[in-house]
């Protein structure tokens, strides 16, 4: 027999605000251990994609807006909000590859490194992100900056059809015939989307069968010129060369802080990726290196295992985006300043040098565009629940200092608590129209939550 309230035809699990174990459901919602003030009414766990009309047609019910949540990696927290229903998607998790096609289709709650890793298996390739545990739904929705974007465009450029439910409980197929609106919305319009995505059909790629990373350890005093070398030399490299710059304090017996760049080359073999990446064999500024490796063998799961010490599980964050106009030297130097002040050594700065390919993203109709010539994410990232003022005024206090240089954000990364206009300002100001007026038509009475702000 079902609960009071719930339907019947609701398979996957109902939790009410005020039952036992509401609050650890609640806070498993998130990858991140700093978890905002924010309580919806009720949490539905979706069995499957027919849970997904039912959950909408209870919140109807209840008169509660939907929050939707597939993988839960929002650093802001977008899923929870206060008064709604919360429906996670993380049980649809399944995933079928057609190696003959080169297609694959995918649920929301399928994590990108695994999914990367068995079509790698398969001899196929698809621009995952970068961190192991990312899940798809949040990933693909928002644009999708992933490992050979450069090459293959986003995340969001290989999805050639989406299944979705509408706000009125009706489930469509979405494709560049079919709702071709609500399809260029689910390519970049991310936490914001209005309507619920149960499966993506992706065109994937042929693998790159041999991987190799160049990577120069500098201190923070080189970051100009070390800056200014990188980008001259990244026209030189073919787009499947990943470069990127990351700041980081080092552990504690390093306390400089440090700018590392990294360049992975993704080619067909090992020869090539050597050939590859050989503009970067001459370092100007070798003599202050304080480590090299040029030219090693890589392979996904390495640089999976990688980026997961970049973002280490169970710790507190706060990130926001930039792009900008102005050169990753000035960009760098002002990022490097803020982080020797940071209250945590554990924060870092990542800076990809243009981390996704233009041509790609612009060939295909979608809502995620390249809003600037060079892209900066800072993270705060810390311990103790008594620093989170300290390390979220840090991390506001540091895009101040490089705001008035920026022409816009990546909806995914962005603080979207920072202020009001963060969301508007990651789309131009056509699409922001466009996506507003999908919204009106595809929800006209609201039932999705919209963009988070303060
Ligand atoms: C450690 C870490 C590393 C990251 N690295 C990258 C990276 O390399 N590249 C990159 O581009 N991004 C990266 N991100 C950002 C990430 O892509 C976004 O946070 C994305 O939203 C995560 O997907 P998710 O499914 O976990 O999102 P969730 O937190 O589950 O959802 C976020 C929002 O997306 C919407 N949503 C999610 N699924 C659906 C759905 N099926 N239907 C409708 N709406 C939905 C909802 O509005 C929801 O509130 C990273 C984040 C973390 C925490």
């Amino acid at each position: 027999m079902s609960a009071p309230g719930r339907p019947a035809s609701l398979e996957g699990a109902v939790i009410r605000r005020g039952d036992p174990g509401y609050e650890t459901c609640r806070a498993g919602e998130l990858w991140n251990e700093l978890k905002p003030q924010r309580y919806p009414e009720v949490i539905v766990r979706a069995a499957g994609e027919r849970d997904v009309p039912e959950a909408l047609r209870l919140a109807r019910s209840r008169g509660l807006r939907v929050a939707v949540r597939a993988g839960g990696h929002s650093w802001c927290g977008s899923p929870l909000r206060d008064g709604t229903l919360l429906l996670d998607l993380s049980g649809l998790n399944r995933r079928r590859i057609d190696a003959d096609s080169a297609t694959a289709t995918v649920q929301p709650g399928v994590i990108g490194s695994r999914f990367a890793l068995e079509l790698a298996r398969r001899g196929l390739g698809f621009a995952a992100g970068h961190c192991p545990s990312v899940a798809l739904g949040g990933y693909l929705l928002s644009g999708g900056l992933g490992w050979n974007s450069r090459l293959w465009g986003p995340g969001c450029a290989a999805v050639e059809e989406i299944t979705a439910v509408t706000a009125d409980g009706e489930v469509v197929r979405c494709s560049e015939d079919e709702h071709p609106g609500l399809f260029w919305a689910a390519r970049g319009a991310g936490p914001g989307f209005f309507a619920v995505v149960t499966a993506f059909r992706l065109r994937l790629h042929p693998f790159p069968g041999a991987l190799a990373t160049t990577s120069y350890v500098f201190p923070l005093t080189a970051v100009g010129p070390v800056a200014g070398w990188v980008t001259e030399t990244a026209p030189e490299l073919p787009a499947n060369v990943e470069v990127s710059f990351v700041l980081a304090a080092g552990d504690a017996s390093r306390t400089a802080v440090t700018v590392t760049v990294s360049a992975t080359a993704f080619a067909d073999s090992r020869p090539q990726a050597v050939r590859d990446l050989a503009p970067l064999h001459d370092v100007p500024l070798g003599d202050q290196a304080l480590s090299r490796r040029v030219d090693e063998p890589s392979s996904l799961g390495a640089l999976y295992d990688a980026a997961a010490c970049l973002w280490p599980e169970r710790h507190r964050y706060a990130a926001d985006t930039l792009w900008s106009h102005l050169d990753y030297a000035s960009l760098l130097a002002a990022m490097g300043e803020a982080l020797t002040a940071a209250p945590s050594r554990k924060s870092i700065v990542l800076a990809p040098v243009s981390p996704v390919s233009r041509q790609e993203t612009v060939a295909r109709s979608m809502a995620f565009s390249v809003l600037g010539d060079s892209y900066v994410v800072p993270y705060a990232i810390w311990d103790a629940p008594s620093d989170d003022d300290d390390n979220v005024r840090w991390l506001r206090e540091t895009m101040r200092t490089v705001e008035p240089y920026g022409t816009g954000h990546y909806i995914a990364e962005a603080d979207l608590t920072a202020d009001p206009c963060r969301a508007r300002r990651s789309f131009t100001p056509a699409d922001w129209q466009r996506l507003e007026a999908l919204r009106a038509a595809y929800d006209p009475q609201g039932l999705f939550c919209s963009y988070l702000s303060a």
